[in-house]
């Protein structure tokens, strides 16, 4: 069919949409500065909590099947759960509007533990057997939890976002075809890794919600210790994939100790 599209000046008007698009996208990534309470830092967001929490729960089941699924053993589940909601409900955690689920995963090669924006917090077995105190877990939960208060992986999507916006206004002006997939989306979730800064706070205002809620923040320490160990072999847990030094990433943790009650998020 014939759309009518004039052949004069057709593809300057593409052009001036592209730049529009452009245009829009640059405005909404700076649009969208919002202030964390917990991080004390500005950031731009393109997601209400809302959504944000709406993600997590769609992506989950697709983090599950990547590691064997969840763990049908109630015991374990139980004392994830107790620790989990006990940094959450103990800490400055409890006055947000995430709504935190804790899974463990079967798959009990990799030694891992990942967060889905909104509050979707997963462990795996592999990582769990080597953990071998309440402290340890906690130091590897209070982690996770930082990252959904932190929106660490919205901050990442805004940034997407402004790419995609841009990708966009590129195709409208080249006169392609391009679609947002959801699929893509979760796909990227998924498989979303953070940065060094990311991660170093992760566990500096872990070492609180672990302080906030009586666990020992040396647990954390000794969890650096158990990946240091895992990553001698094969694996690269998550933990450390963004961390080529781990002695410095234990002076962070101990300085964030030493710091706490001047530091940390009230
Ligand atoms: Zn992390």
């Amino acid at each position: 069919m014939n759309v009518g599209r004039s052949s004069r000046g057709g593809g300057g008007g593409r052009l001036l949409i592209g730049l529009a698009l452009a245009a829009f996208a640059i405005f909404s990534f700076f649009a969208s500065s919002q202030y964390n309470e917990i991080t004390g830092e500005k950031q731009y967001l393109s997601l209400t909590p809302d959504q944000e929490i709406a993600l997590g729960l769609q992506a989950a089941p697709e983090m599950m099947q990547e590691f064997g699924g969840e763990l049908p053993d109630p015991a374990i589940q139980g004392r994830i759960d107790q620790i989990g909601y006990d940094l959450v409900n103990n800490s400055v955690a409890d006055d947000t509007p995430w709504q935190f689920d804790f899974h463990v995963l079967r798959d009990d090669q990799t030694i891992n533990a990942f967060a889905l924006p909104g509050g979707q917090v997963f462990i795996t077995m592999g990582l769990l057997s080597q953990l071998s105190s309440d402290d340890e877990i906690a130091g590897v939960l209070a982690h996770e939890i930082v990252h959904v208060l932190a929106r660490h992986s919205a901050q990442q999507i805004a940034k997407s976002d402004l790419t995609n916006g841009l990708i966009g206004a590129v195709a409208v002006a080249s006169d392609n075809a391009s679609a947002a997939q959801t699929a893509a989306m979760i796909g990227q979730l998924v498989n979303m890794k953070y940065g060094r800064d990311d991660e170093t706070q992760s566990d500096t205002i872990g070492v609180c919600l672990m302080l906030s809620a009586g666990y020992d923040p040396n647990g954390m320490i000794e969890v650096m210790r158990v990946l240091e160990q895992a990553s001698g072999g094969s694996q690269q847990p998550e933990f450390f994939s963004t961390h080529p030094n781990p002695a410095n990433r234990v002076t962070k943790i101990e300085e964030a100790i030493a710091n706490a009650a001047e530091d940390c998020p009230k």
